[in-house]
């Protein structure tokens, strides 16, 4: 949207306030803002994200060098990716799910499988509240065997229960 003057003016957008007493999100009118570690990318989320969720898988684990990888799961029209200079990178983890970071400095992004649409925020881009709505744990069965600390979260041995029918298509290793 273009002002008078060619100035651009800030698309209000449906967002993002914790409703505290229910622990889920509720519209306001700002977005979730995040950045890679260059500053190179730009993330923005403009509509309320699934619960924050710690995946505990290898490929998370080494993709980011952490014992968990704590993903944000949004709605691929309610993502917004700044990458005026191109450096956004993608790596093909498992047949038809890229998992993108930024070229420069090779802070994780986001995953997405082809055609989904659902993308995969890696939530440690973020500046978010301490109580941001949580899911739990997954991959639980591929944690390193140092990883144990523990929360009240739930803990799943592989995917949660929403996404139970994609295991058979995953290989980890
Ligand atoms: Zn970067
Ligand atoms: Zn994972």
């Amino acid at each position: 949207m273009l002002a008078p003057g060619g100035r651009m003016v800030p698309r209000p957008h449906r967002c993002l306030k914790i409703d505290r007493s229910k622990g889920t999100w509720m519209n306001q009118q700002r977005v979730l803002q995040g950045r890679c570690l260059c500053g190179a990318i730009t993330v923005e989320l403009r509509g309320a994200p699934g619960p924050m969720m710690f995946c505990h898988c290898a490929q998370c684990r080494r993709s980011s060098g952490a014992a968990a990888l704590a993903v944000l799961p949004i709605a691929a029209h309610d993502f917004h990716l700044g990458d005026p200079e191109g450096v956004l990178r993608g790596y093909e983890a498992s047949p038809g799910k890229s998992r993108h970071f930024c070229g420069r400095c090779g802070s994780p992004v986001y995953s997405r499988r082809d055609g989904d649409a659902t993308v995969r925020v890696r939530a440690g881009l973020l500046d978010l509240p301490a109580d941001i709505p949580r899911g739990g744990h997954i991959f639980c069965a591929s944690a390193a065997p140092w990883d144990d600390a523990r929360d009240d979260l739930p803990r799943h041995a592989r995917y949660e229960p929403g996404r139970a029918h994609l295991d058979q298509e995953r290989n980890e290793k």
